[in-house]
This record gives structure tokens, C-alpha cells and sequence, in this order.
């Protein structure tokens, strides 16, 4: 579910989107975060902003994404580096070009489809999200206004008087609602609240009562791609629009919408044993990556090679390599088929693949006279799989055992929302491929919990709706929004079900 808050300035809106978004269990979007960090970015690059050819370049490759720490640029969440005067400057600077405005509307779009969001500003409901579900347009009076502002500002010691406050907030309204690129205006299907006299926490109240009594199935925080997943589609569909012959050997991601989807844009899928002869063309690696060896290949037989292996796994393999390198014998936890794995065993001269359920105390015999032991974990491995096997290990082995856990941040931020999911709603509908790893995950813990966990790919999947109950969703990485959205807009306008667990509503 998306809210859209808009209001003119000292309406209130950032502090009751906050407040709202935590009482209601909704990521908060600080868009004005958006444009520090792609200002900071552009800096440390030394890109002038008003050179848009490079700034385009570097946007193209710039991935913004939401995590349970906020946003995350290129992975990595946003923190206290763009909160500087020097960024703030940088900020307002960049804002002024529409070509970068447009960038991150669409960039605030696509996040906006990742989970239950919130976000204010004074063009959310008219520009940024016009079908969001649900629009509050926040006003005061300007006295009221000015008001506010004189407190705020007393409070951090600084002084000023009221009537030059009233007359900035006056003539700051005036530009906002007169400017030409969006307007300050209320949405027409917007919900005026006047916070004129009125608490904070009662408009708090307001605005999450409305949200509870539209929402109609608990969505997981985060949903969608990852970064590595949106990575290495984005990437690939990039190159497969120049016109190129692009070959890659198996599912760049573990989702087949998503695959037949590049094939039909041209993706040639091919064996890798029957590549013999040079082709022309560029070869992709997926973003599980692949062996060393395969990679050579892949490099004697195509013109180019692009690498789409996720940055954190490229992490995961390096670690692995410089462990050994410093002595240790490698242990990894993961499954012996998948590719990720297979990427990684084909890094080492010595390893053990260790798959959750073994019989623990025999890897532990097997692993009797090792020395240093480094036990590092597949990305998409289940946290409690993970410390169940390396709590035995270090309480069983008798040799020296350093435990690194390389479990992806992303797929542990998605376990714990399938338990949350699992404690309130009677079905999880989990969706993704069923050769998914992370997906299935997910399906497990759901059913561990005792409820019901549905592997979905698409809406045909979907049993006969009244059986579902209230309805939780969620889904693995490499599952695209649209495959979400549709399921989504499916079971909302289809079905009488239970709003949030408080009153009924029929569906429409
Ligand atoms: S889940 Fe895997 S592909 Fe996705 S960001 Fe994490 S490590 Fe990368």
C-alpha cells in the first residue's frame, strides 16, 4: 500500500509521516535522502551536474532499493555521510535540473511498488505517485504555520520574529503553488486534513485509521528484486536493447517470467558443453556467478564477456579465497547444486559443501585434523540452518573453528518479515521460482511456524480465494514488482476479506 502526503511548508508532513509509517509498520521515503546521496555520489565521481550525458551514464547504473535500514544506493544503506552541510548544499544544486527530477521520481516510483511505503512532499499525490492508495493533502493556517516555525526555531537557540516568519511562509506558498514544474496543489481524490489547533498525534490517529480501513492484505516490508537481482536484469536488458546477440549458460535468476521475458527480448540461453566454437556475441555471467573455469571458456569462445555477478556475492567469493589463502580449510554451508555454490567451490583448491539436516557429527569427524577451520555460508542460507550447524561445529570440533556468516543482509531482513507474517495472517502467499533457494526459505519457515505458506509463480496458482483467510505476501528476490503488483491487485479487488484484522469490508 502506498500513502501519499503533501502539504505546504510547516504543515507537519515529515514528522506525521514518520510517526505514521511507525505506528503503522510502513518504510518511510525520504526523497529528499534520494537526491543527497545521488548528489554525493555524482561528487565522489567527479561528475558535474550539468554535464547530463555523464550524469545520465552514471544513473543508468545507479540502483536505489529498500532494506528494513531505509534506503540502500548500490546495496548499501544511506547513513550519516549525506546529513552534512557540504551534501545539503550538493543537494538543493542538483534538484534544479529536471532531467535529474525525472530520474528520481521514477527511481521513487519503483521503490514506492517495494513494500508499504509512505512519503511527503508537495508533489507526491499530483506527480510522484498519482495512483498511490491513499492521498492526504496536510494544511495549517499560516499563522499556525508560522507558529510552529518560531518554536522550532527557538528551540535550537536561534532567535527571529514572527511577523518576518509569516510573511516568508506567505511568499514561500505563493512560489510553490505558482511555480510551473509541479505545482504545489492538492490531489482531486485527496483527503484534506487541517492541522490548524489539532495534536500531532491525533492526525497521527487520522491518517492510520484511514490506511487500516483501505488496507487489505499485510505486505511484506520489502518485496521485489534485490539488489543484485534488479542489478543483473536491469544490466542485461540494457545490453540486449543494443542490438547485440547476448548469450548467457543458464537462468541469469532463479525466476522464469523473468527468463522467458529476456528470451523473448533475445536472451540465447545455451549449454555450456556445447560451446566449441568461437561465436560472435557477448556472453553474460549471472548473478550467482560462475566458476573460474567456465568463466575462461566463456572468454575463448564469445567476444566479450560482461560479468552480472551481485557485487556481495563477488564479497562472499573473495573472503572465501583469502581465507584460504591464510591457511584455512574452508567449510560452506549451502546447497552442493546450486550455482552460487558451484561458483564459489570452483574459487578453492580444498573445501567441504556442508547441506543443512547432514549428520552434523559425522562432518565433524570428517573435519578431525584440519587445523583452522573458516566456515562461510551461501548468501541465501537460512540464518537459524546457519547458527544450528556452527554452534555444533564450534561446541563438537576440536579444531581451531572461525565462524564468518555471509548470509545476505536482504534475505535475512525477508525471514524475519515471513515470521511476522506468519504470527498475523492465516495464509502467506509466498512468490517466486520454484527453483528458487531463497523463496523456498521462506515457504519453510512459514510452515515451521504452522501456517499455511503458499508457493505461488502467478495467479493461477491461487486456491479458491474464501479458503485463504486473512492474507499475508511476500517473495523471493528475484521476483519483479509487476509479478507482485498483479497478484496483489488480484486478491484486493476480487475478494471480501478482512481489513487488517479489525472489521470487514467487501472488496470494489
Ligand atoms: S540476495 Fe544474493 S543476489 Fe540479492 S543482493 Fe543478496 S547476495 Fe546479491
Amino acid at each position: 500500500m502506498r500513502i501519499a502526503i503533501d502539504g505546504p511548508a510547516g504543515s507537519g508532513k515529515s514528522t506525521i509521516a514518520k510517526l505514521v509509517a511507525r505506528n503503522l509498520d510502513f518504510v518511510y521515503i525520504d526523497t529528499g535522502a534520494m537526491y543527497r546521496a545521488l548528489a554525493l555520489k555524482a561528487a565522489c565521481n567527479s561528475i558535474a551536474f550539468e554535464d547530463e550525458q555523464a550524469m545520465s551514464e552514471m544513473m543508468n547504473h545507479t540502483y536505489f532499493s529498500l532494506s528494513e535500514q531505509g534506503i540502500t544506493l548500490d546495496g548499501v544503506p544511506l547513513g550519516e555521510e549525506i546529513r552534512t552541510r557540504e551534501v545539503s548544499m550538493l543537494s538543493s544544486d542538483i534538484a534544479r535540473y529536471p532531467y535529474v527530477r525525472a530520474y528520481l521520481t521514477e527511481q521513487q516510483r519503483n521503490l514506492s511498488k517495494q513494500g508499504n511505503v509512505i512519503m511527503e512532499g508537495r508533489d507526491i499525490g499530483t506527480v510522484v505517485l498519482p495512483d498511490a492508495e491513499l492521498k492526504i493533502f496536510l494544511t495549517a493556517s499560516v499563522e499556525e504555520r508560522a507558529k510552529r516555525r518560531l518554536m522550532q526555531l527557538s528551540e535550537s537557540g536561534q532567535r527571529a520574529d514572527f511577523s518576518t516568519i509569516l510573511s516568508e511562509i506567505e511568499e514561500r506558498d505563493r512560489n510553490d503553488s505558482t511555480r510551473e514544474l509541479a505545482p504545489l496543489k492538492p490531489a482531486e481524490d485527496s483527503i484534506l486534513l487541517d492541522t490548524t489547533g489539532v495534536t500531532i498525534e491525533e492526525i497521527v490517529e487520522k491518517i492510520s485509521a484511514l490506511a487500516i480501513k483501505r488496507q487489505r492484505t499485510y505486505l511484506a516490508r520489502s518485496v521485489g528484486f534485490c539488489y543484485g537481482v534488479d542489478r543483473a536484469v536491469n544490466e542485461a536488458m540494457k545490453l540486449l536493447k543494443s542490438g547485440k546477440r547476448i548469450f548467457a549458460t543458464g537462468e541469469i535468476v532463479h525466476n522464469e517470467r523473468v527468463i522467458n521475458l529476456l528470451r523473448d527480448m533475445g536472451l540465447e540461453i545455451v549449454n555450456e558443453k556445447d560451446l566449441q566454437e568461437r561465436r560472435e556475441g557477448v556472453a553474460i555471467i549471472r548473478a550467482h556467478g560462475i566458476d573460474p573455469k567456465s568463466e575462461k571458456k566463456l572468454r575463448e569462445v564469445f567476444d566479450e564477456v560482461i560479468d552480472l555477478t551481485c557485487p556481495i556475492v563477488y564479497n562472499v567469493f573473495s573472503l572465501a579465497v583469502d581465507l584460504q589463502t591464510q591457511g584455512n580449510f574452508v567449510v560452506v554451508f549451502g546447497k552442493k547444486n546450486h550455482p552460487e555454490v558451484v561458483a564459489l567451490s570452483g574459487r578453492l583448491r580444498e573445501y567441504m559443501i556442508v547441506e543443512p539436516g547432514e549428520d552434523y557429527q559425522t562432518i565433524v569427524n570428517r573435519l578431525s585434523g584440519k587445523g583452522k577451520i573458516a566456515v562461510i555460508s551461501q548468501t541465501t542460507m537460512s540464518c537459524d540452518d546457519f547458527s544450528e550447524f556452527s554452534d555444533f561445529l564450534v561446541g563438537n570440533s576440536k579444531e581451531q573453528v572461525s565462524i564468518y556468516n555471509t548470509i545476505c543482509r536482504v534475505t535475512v531482513e525477508r525471514e524475519s518479515e515471513a515470521r511476522r507474517l506468519a504470527e498475523i495472517a492465516d495464509t502467506v502467499i509466498v512468490i517466486g521460482g520454484r527453483n528458487s533457494s531463497n523463496t523456498r526459505k521462506l515457504v519453510d519457515i512459514v510452515g515451521k511456524l504452522g501456517k499455511h505458506a503458499l508457493h505461488i509463480q502467478d495467479i493461477r496458482d491461487l486456491p479458491e480465494k474464501s479458503k485463504m483467510g486473512k492474507i499475508g505476501l511476500i517473495s523471493g528476490t528475484s521476483t519483479p514488482y509487476e509479478q507482485i503488483q498483479n497478484i496483489l491487485d488480484y486478491i484486493e479487488n476480487e475478494r471480501e476479506v478482512t481489513s487488517n484484522g479489525r472489521e470487514n469490508e467487501p472488496a470494489g
